[in-house]
């Protein structure tokens, strides 16, 4: 890469040379373009102008003109005369190539195309043309038939004696890039690689595997775990408001299950709630859902008649044939009336329409009301939304934090917004959390916001005093 780079330069600042020189040989203006493109480039060090064999005059300042650049050592197939090991006046210490087309010649610097950093000891890097092997920058001795190795192919790696060596030509020049590590200095690496990089391999894997062995082992106890909660009632309920932004009230709350052992630390109804679901048990769970709200509640909706209870359902409740009747029984024993409760289930939860179209119905004919829970999240499909008998969207905290930053995603709130209309479903914003969330969606129509930026999810006693 860095080979082409300065072949680049080289051809860039030829032909703008050669198109630009509009002035008499070693004029003013000529050498003053020839200072202009030497100062524009890195690679190239110094332009002159050549005639035969010498340079008659160049952009270096006070050198002894004309000096003599040898005889070409190449012609490219492009017709570029190159020269190695050329001698300027003004450095005679060290020596440059000297690549010409037409009259002009640029001056290059002979470690410039192989300048790639910090080389290891002993690593010979250099730069070649692909016919006649003539070498264009290399920091050490390239025998020529390392480039036979290439063959016919543009890329080889071959081993000889002495060497690992590695080549790569390049698809716009006549040039091969190569690279050769002493074997030697390979052994090194090597012994670096068996003593340091392995051992430190095995110890991280082994890490790796007792934390892999840990959760695996926690996820596999975790229904064993949530059985015995529930046997020692661990678990408990917060109630998270929803306010009605037109009356400023709170007019429900959802039921939010919570979960804390007897050594203090408390798991995360993300975690358990699939775990259970997982297992079979989430039924088990949400039984212990309904009795907590009837445990709850009491006469709560004598003073509040006009509040909602949301609570959550799992994919294998809304199939459940018993869901409806446990439903029906908490609804008696709380003496909810219709609107008091409602039941969140997610588009996802709905694996087999017919069934849970059957428990929304029989949940309906209780006036239990249906919210579609994360929705959004989903593969939506808008037909079934208009087939099922449903009051509420929630829309998804994602699609929330979304309308003050993506356009985009903004315009799906927009479009869920319209849905809802035309299908005549109240919308609860989920996880709301600041004051621009709140103006951007009431300005697009949404009514019933739930989020930390109202209200956190507390006991029901605790929400009863705000109430
Ligand atoms: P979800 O139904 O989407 O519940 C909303 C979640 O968002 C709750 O998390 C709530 O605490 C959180 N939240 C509310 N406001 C904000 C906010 O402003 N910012 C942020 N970052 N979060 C907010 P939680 O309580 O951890 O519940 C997580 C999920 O667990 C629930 O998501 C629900 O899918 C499930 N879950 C919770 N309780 C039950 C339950 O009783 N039964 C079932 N089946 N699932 C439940
Ligand atoms: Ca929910
Ligand atoms: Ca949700």
């Amino acid at each position: 890469m860095r080979a082409e780079m300065v072949a680049d330069q080289v051809t860039s600042g030829l032909s703008e040379l050669v198109t630009a020189d509009q002035n008499a040989t070693c004029s003013e203006a000529n050498i003053s373009l020839m200072r202009r493109i030497a100062m524009s480039s890195i690679y190239i060090k110094a332009v002159g102008r050549v005639d035969g064999n010498h340079m008659v005059c160049s952009s270096l300042e006070g050198s002894d003109v004309p000096f003599d650049l040898g005889e070409p050592a190449l012609v490219s197939p492009s017709g570029v005369i190159a020269r190695g090991d050329v001698q300027l006046p003004i450095a005679e210490d060290m020596s440059f190539v000297v690549l010409q087309s037409g009259d002009y010649a640029l001056i290059l610097h002979k470690e410039h195309p192989i300048d790639t950093g910090e080389v290891e000891e002993g690593v010979i890097l250099a730069a070649i043309t692909r016919t006649k092997a003539w070498t264009f920058a290399s920091n050490g001795d390239v025998p020529a038939e390392w480039i036979s190795f290439l063959g016919e192919s543009d890329r080889a790696v071959e081993v000889t004696s002495n060497y690992v060596i590695s080549l790569i030509a390049s698809d716009r020049y006549d040039l091969v890039g190569i690279a050769a590590i002493p074997i030697g200095e390979l052994d090194t690496l090597v012994d670096h690689i068996a003593n340091v990089a392995i051992p430190i391999g095995i110890v991280a894997s082994t890490i790796l595997i007792a934390i892999i062995f840990y959760f695996r082992r926690r996820h596999s106890e975790l229904p064993a775990v949530i059985r015995s909660a529930l046997k020692r009632d661990e678990f408990f309920l917060e109630y998270q408001p929803i306010i009605d932004t037109d009356s400023g009230k709170w007019v429900g709350a959802e039921a939010l299950l919570r979960w804390q052992r007897r050594n203090g630390e408390r798991i995360r109804p993300d975690i358990f709630i699939p775990a259970a679901e997982e297992a079979g048990m989430i039924q088990g769970v949400t039984d212990r859902v309904l009795e907590l709200v009837r445990r709850d509640v009491g006469p709560f909706f004598k003073f509040h008649p006009d509040f909602y209870i949301s609570i959550n359902l799992s994919s294998a409740d809304l199939h459940d044939v018993q869901t409806a009747t446990k439903f029906q029984n908490l609804s008696t024993e709380i003496g909810a009336a219709d609107g008091n409760l409602i039941v969140e289930a997610t588009e996802t939860s709905f694996t087999m329409p017919d069934k849970a179209r059957e428990t929304i119905k029989q949940l309906r004919n209780l006036g239990i009301s249906i919210a579609i829970d994360d929705f959004g999240t989903g593969y939506s499909s808008l037909s079934s939304l208009k087939n099922l008998d449903v009051q509420y969207l929630k829309i998804d905290k994602s699609f929330v934090d979304s309308v003050t930053r993506e356009a985009v995603t903004s315009k799906v709130v927009l479009h869920i917004v319209d849905l809802a209309k035309t299908l005549n479903l109240e919308i609860i914003a989920e996880g709301v959390e600041s004051e621009d969330q709140v103006k951007v969606l009431k300005s697009l129509g949404v009514r019933f916001f739930q989020g930390w930026y109202f209200a956190e999810p507390q006991s029901l006693d605790q929400l009863r005093l705000n109430i």
